[in-house]
Protein backbone atom coordinates (compact mmCIF):
# COMPACT_ATOMS: atom_id res chain seq x y z
CA UNK A 1 0.00 0.00 0.00
CA UNK A 2 1.00 3.38 -1.04
CA UNK A 3 4.31 4.50 0.65
CA UNK A 4 4.82 5.04 4.51
CA UNK A 5 4.82 8.43 6.46
CA UNK A 6 8.52 9.04 5.80
CA UNK A 7 7.59 9.07 1.95
CA UNK A 8 5.20 12.19 2.85
CA UNK A 9 6.96 15.15 3.92
CA UNK A 10 7.47 17.55 1.30
CA UNK A 11 6.64 20.90 2.57
CA UNK A 12 5.51 22.63 -0.63
CA UNK A 13 4.25 20.66 -3.59
CA UNK A 14 6.54 19.64 -6.41
CA UNK A 15 6.96 22.14 -9.02
CA UNK A 16 8.93 19.84 -11.08
CA UNK A 17 5.64 17.79 -11.34
CA UNK A 18 3.20 19.91 -12.54
CA UNK A 19 2.76 18.64 -15.72
CA UNK A 20 2.54 14.97 -13.82
CA UNK A 21 -0.10 12.49 -15.25
CA UNK A 22 -1.30 9.11 -13.30
CA UNK A 23 -1.47 6.26 -15.49
CA UNK A 24 -3.30 4.00 -13.17
CA UNK A 25 -0.03 1.41 -12.45
CA UNK A 26 -1.30 1.31 -9.28
CA UNK A 27 1.90 0.73 -7.91
CA UNK A 28 1.97 3.28 -5.36
CA UNK A 29 -1.34 0.98 -3.56
CA UNK A 30 1.13 -1.92 -3.68
CA UNK A 31 4.18 -0.27 -1.98
CA UNK A 32 4.58 -1.20 1.27
CA UNK A 33 3.32 1.39 3.88
CA UNK A 34 -0.10 2.89 5.68
CA UNK A 35 -2.41 5.11 4.00
CA UNK A 36 -3.83 7.50 7.14
CA UNK A 37 -7.63 8.05 7.00
CA UNK A 38 -9.38 11.46 8.90
CA UNK A 39 -12.58 10.97 10.34
CA UNK A 40 -13.77 13.89 7.58
CA UNK A 41 -12.32 11.09 5.29
CA UNK A 42 -13.74 8.23 6.87
CA UNK A 43 -17.20 9.77 6.46
CA UNK A 44 -17.04 10.54 2.56
CA UNK A 45 -15.51 7.43 1.82
CA UNK A 46 -18.56 5.32 3.90
CA UNK A 47 -21.37 7.70 2.17
CA UNK A 48 -19.47 7.18 -1.17
CA UNK A 49 -19.72 3.23 -0.61
CA UNK A 50 -23.17 3.45 0.84
CA UNK A 51 -22.15 2.12 4.35
CA UNK A 52 -23.02 2.98 7.57
CA UNK A 53 -19.95 4.37 9.73
CA UNK A 54 -19.41 2.02 11.78
CA UNK A 55 -19.96 -0.67 9.14
CA UNK A 56 -17.04 1.17 6.82
CA UNK A 57 -14.21 1.41 9.84
CA UNK A 58 -14.84 -2.47 11.13
CA UNK A 59 -14.40 -3.67 7.47
CA UNK A 60 -11.74 -1.47 6.31
CA UNK A 61 -10.13 0.61 8.56
CA UNK A 62 -7.30 -0.91 11.71
CA UNK A 63 -6.04 1.05 14.44
CA UNK A 64 -2.33 2.65 12.77
CA UNK A 65 1.24 1.00 13.90
CA UNK A 66 2.25 4.21 16.56
CA UNK A 67 -1.80 4.35 17.56
CA UNK A 68 -2.56 7.87 16.15
CA UNK A 69 -6.02 7.31 14.31
CA UNK A 70 -6.97 4.70 11.50
CA UNK A 71 -5.41 3.25 8.23
CA UNK A 72 -6.80 1.87 5.82
CA UNK A 73 -6.42 -2.26 5.57
CA UNK A 74 -4.10 -4.11 3.12
CA UNK A 75 -5.21 -6.78 1.23
CA UNK A 76 -3.73 -10.35 1.44
CA UNK A 77 -0.86 -9.29 -1.24
CA UNK A 78 -0.18 -6.23 0.84
CA UNK A 79 -1.77 -3.81 -1.49
CA UNK A 80 -4.63 -1.18 -0.66
CA UNK A 81 -7.83 -2.87 0.42
CA UNK A 82 -8.78 -0.34 -2.48
CA UNK A 83 -7.30 -1.26 -5.41
CA UNK A 84 -9.21 -3.27 -8.28
CA UNK A 85 -7.81 -6.28 -10.21
CA UNK A 86 -7.73 -3.74 -12.93
CA UNK A 87 -5.30 -1.13 -11.05
CA UNK A 88 -7.78 1.55 -10.34
CA UNK A 89 -9.10 2.78 -7.43
CA UNK A 90 -12.43 1.96 -6.35
CA UNK A 91 -12.76 4.79 -4.26
CA UNK A 92 -11.18 7.31 -6.57
CA UNK A 93 -12.95 10.51 -6.14
CA UNK A 94 -12.93 10.28 -2.26
CA UNK A 95 -9.66 8.96 -1.64
CA UNK A 96 -7.18 10.11 1.39
CA UNK A 97 -5.85 13.30 1.26
CA UNK A 98 -2.29 10.97 1.03
CA UNK A 99 -2.89 9.31 -2.30
CA UNK A 100 -4.21 12.27 -3.65
CA UNK A 101 -1.15 14.73 -3.11
CA UNK A 102 0.96 11.42 -5.03
CA UNK A 103 3.62 12.24 -5.76
CA UNK A 104 3.35 16.27 -5.63
CA UNK A 105 4.04 16.08 -2.18
CA UNK A 106 5.83 13.24 -1.58
CA UNK A 107 9.60 13.03 -1.47
CA UNK A 108 9.72 9.17 -2.85
CA UNK A 109 12.83 7.02 -3.10
CA UNK A 110 14.50 6.69 -6.24
CA UNK A 111 13.94 2.76 -6.63
CA UNK A 112 10.34 3.81 -6.09
CA UNK A 113 10.48 6.51 -8.80
CA UNK A 114 11.36 3.98 -11.27
CA UNK A 115 8.25 2.03 -10.41
CA UNK A 116 5.34 4.89 -10.94
CA UNK A 117 4.81 4.80 -14.47
CA UNK A 118 3.37 8.24 -14.83
CA UNK A 119 7.28 9.64 -13.52
CA UNK A 120 8.81 7.70 -16.01
CA UNK A 121 6.63 8.53 -18.76
CA UNK A 122 7.54 12.40 -17.52
CA UNK A 123 10.98 11.87 -17.55
CA UNK A 124 11.16 10.60 -20.99
CA UNK A 125 9.14 13.15 -22.39
CA UNK A 126 11.34 16.01 -20.69
CA UNK A 127 14.13 13.57 -22.62
CA UNK A 128 12.73 14.05 -25.79
CA UNK A 129 11.87 17.67 -25.79
CA UNK A 130 15.78 18.68 -24.54
CA UNK A 131 16.87 16.41 -27.57
CA UNK A 132 14.80 17.75 -30.15
CA UNK A 133 15.54 20.96 -29.15
CA UNK A 134 19.20 20.96 -28.98
CA UNK A 135 19.16 19.17 -32.62
CA UNK A 136 16.83 22.02 -33.65
CA UNK A 137 19.85 24.42 -32.21
CA UNK A 138 21.77 22.38 -34.44
CA UNK A 139 19.96 22.67 -37.37
CA UNK A 140 19.40 26.60 -36.71
CA UNK A 141 23.49 26.69 -36.38
CA UNK A 142 23.75 24.75 -40.26
CA UNK A 143 20.83 26.73 -41.44
CA UNK A 144 22.16 30.55 -40.51
CA UNK A 145 26.33 29.74 -40.81
CA UNK A 146 26.49 27.58 -43.66
CA UNK A 147 23.61 28.20 -46.54
S1 LIG B 1 -7.21 4.49 -1.43
FE1 LIG B 1 -7.12 4.21 -3.62
S2 LIG B 1 -5.44 5.58 -4.29
FE2 LIG B 1 -5.24 5.28 -2.08
S3 LIG B 1 -3.81 3.56 -1.83
FE3 LIG B 1 -5.89 2.76 -1.80
S4 LIG B 1 -6.30 2.15 -3.91
FE4 LIG B 1 -4.56 3.54 -3.94
S1 LIG C 1 2.64 4.70 -9.32
FE1 LIG C 1 2.39 6.66 -10.40
S2 LIG C 1 1.38 6.19 -12.34
FE2 LIG C 1 1.17 4.42 -11.01
S3 LIG C 1 -0.82 4.71 -10.01
FE3 LIG C 1 0.72 5.60 -8.66
S4 LIG C 1 0.83 7.77 -9.25
FE4 LIG C 1 -0.23 6.69 -10.89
Amino acid sequence: MIGNDNHYCKKKPDKNLSGFQCLCCGECCRWPGIVRVSEPECDAIAAYLEMELQAFLQKYTKIAPDRRGLILIDQKDGACVFLQKNNRCHIYSVRPRKCRTFPYEWDVPLEMQKRCAGRCKMREDIKKEAQEKAEGSVQGFFNDNIF
